[in-house]
């Protein structure tokens, strides 16, 4: 539904396909009629949150503003962690 390619002001961790720590793409997908699910992507197309949607960032809107990036990156830190 969205993509939002953006920078991160702070290095997040590190995509364990490519490294890249910095440059994510928000994500946005309508999943029910009013419900919306936003996550981030690496910039080289790594997902580690396909497949494991409760850990998207649940929205009326869809919206990839910063508060929402912002917890979708909380959630990609702790997603990779554990790779
Ligand atoms: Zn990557």
């Amino acid at each position: 539904m969205g993509i939002r390619r953006f920078k991160t002001l702070k290095p997040r961790n590190p995509c364990p396909e490519c490294g890249n720590a910095t440059i994510f793409r928000g994500r946005s997908e309508q999943v029910q009629e009013d419900l919306c699910e936003v996550w981030v992507e690496c910039d080289c197309g790594h997902n580690p949150f396909e497949g494991k949607s409760e850990h998207c960032i649940e929205s009326v809107w869809g919206s990839l503003d910063e508060g929402f990036l912002l917890m979708a990156l909380a959630e990609w830190d702790e997603l990779t962690e554990a790779a």
